[in-house]
């Protein structure tokens, strides 16, 4: 049988971080279709590419970003958490048009796939210039259009995602879409139950935040008797596949609301860096559906899951004050599970999956040498260990070089960036 590649005598970390040696994976198309321990003489390769240097895992997973604010990277620093959102973030995302987002995008694509991230979450406005880009480079991508229930263009907002899915669901292979009010905070009960209800006519799901901060969680309290997990919970928010971006305070009576179809992703970096505290899902790891994401660059300045995933597990020893916990296999499997949240089949090296996959070479002094491989991974490795990137058995970084246009992504978000300072500020009709 004549295949795409074989893949030889290459060593695998699976998504339980368990770690195999002298594999040799076929890959034909878009699919693994064979993993084995000798060589096997049913297939034809049209490529044979000798991997005992690469330790193969599935892609990394970015299960929460706002992926155009790469343009706000580093605009917002060393303020208060209401000043980032009230005085700095939103007030330039006021004045932001379709051209910038997709500058934006792309750039955050290209930063995600020099990283190994070969699906993403993300939540913003401007969809269509985030699909334009994510169909263009290839990456997979599920998105939701963010919906501000305080805007008066709210019902607006929610049919133009219901245009959109329309549009897109199941046509484009890396790419699919699900309804994104943003917090519990920003919409009512009501307006969440009604995108909530569309949202299951459609057979898609919700990506929002909930309990981000502890004064989130005290002024819905204050408000509705209930936390931000009970009012997403009494919407019906839980039926459908949910993303719960960041879930930090949640309380130990929301765990019983969550389904089987709930993902928890946090962004410890963005935690640290807006004073957000402690929190509560380092006690609760155990027992959360805990998978890790980025959030935007505006907050965390990179869009690197292993950096996050490290930090989780380091600060929940360190929290804790007890090192045996947060240990390199929980941590792993918190980036894998970002591909149980997604619709890509995705995840797993196995045959009948997807051919997502991160070669990653671990063969430089800053590595070496490998007592541990998933302690190289997790604790020692950055974007030049991911030295190819292949999705949907097509290369998307290739020897170190992502195969995207460099000096294109540079110029356009350099204009971009420049025409946003240029505008300056408008006034935000929401407050954090
Ligand atoms: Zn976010």
């Amino acid at each position: 049988m004549k295949v795409d590649f074989l893949l030889k005598s290459a060593s695998v970390i699976d998504e339980t971080g368990t770690f195999f040696k002298g594999k040799n994976l076929i890959i034909n198309k878009d699919e693994i279709i064979d993993v084995s321990s000798e060589i096997k003489n049913d297939y034809d390769p049209a490529t044979v590419l000798d991997c005992e240097n690469f330790i193969i895992t599935p892609g990394l997973v970015n299960l929460h970003t706002h992926s155009p604010m790469t343009l706000f990277r580093g605009i917002a620093e060393d303020v208060s958490i209401e000043d980032w959102f009230n005085r700095e973030i939103w007030p330039y995302e006021k004045n932001m048009t379709e051209d910038h987002a997709y500058a934006g995008a792309l750039t955050a694509i290209y930063e995600m796939l020099s990283y190994g991230v070969t699906a993403f979450a993300d939540h913003y406005m401007f969809p269509e210039a985030i699909i334009k880009a994510v169909i263009e480079t290839g990456i997979r991508c599920d998105l939701a259009p963010t919906l501000f229930g305080l805007n008066v263009s709210f019902q607006d907002d929610v049919q133009m995602t219901v245009k959109l899915i329309e549009k897109y669901q199941h046509k484009h292979e890396g790419l699919s879409l699900r309804f994104g009010p943003h917090s519990p905070y920003t919409c009512t009960p009501e307006q969440l139950k009604q995108v909530v209800d569309v949202a299951k006519e459609m057979d898609v799901g919700i990506h929002l935040h909930v309990s981000e901060t502890r004064q989130q969680v005290k002024d819905s309290i204050n408000q509705y008797g209930l936390t931000p997990f009970q009012v997403v919970a009494n919407a019906g928010g839980f039926e459908v596949p949910a993303i719960v971006a960041h879930g930090l305070w949640v309380a130990p009576e929301d765990r019983q609301l969550l389904t089987p179809s709930t993902t928890i992703a946090v962004s410890p970096k963005t935690y640290m860096k807006l004073a957000m505290g402690a929190g509560n899902i380092w006690n609760e790891s155990k027992e959360l559906p805990l998978a890790i994401g980025t959030d935007g660059a505006a907050s965390s300045n990179t869009l690197n899951p292993l950096e996050q995933a490290r930090l989780y597990g380091l600060m929940g020893k360190w929290l804790k004050e007890e090192a045996t916990g947060q240990t390199l296999k929980e941590i792993w499997q918190m980036i894998m599970k970002g591909h149980e949240a997604l619709p890509f089949k995705t995840g797993k090296i196995q045959a009948g999956w997807k051919a997502d996959l991160v070669f990653w070479d671990l063969t430089h002094p800053t590595t070496m040498p490998l007592h541990n491989p998933l302690a190289a991974l997790l604790y020692s490795s950055g974007k030049e260990q991911a030295k190819h990137v292949m999705i949907a058995g097509r290369w998307a970084k290739y020897d170190g070089k992502v195969k995207m246009n460099l000096e294109n992504i540079k110029h356009n978000m350099l204009k971009a960036t420049k025409d946003l300072l240029k505008k300056g500020k408008g006034s935000a009709s929401i407050r954090f």
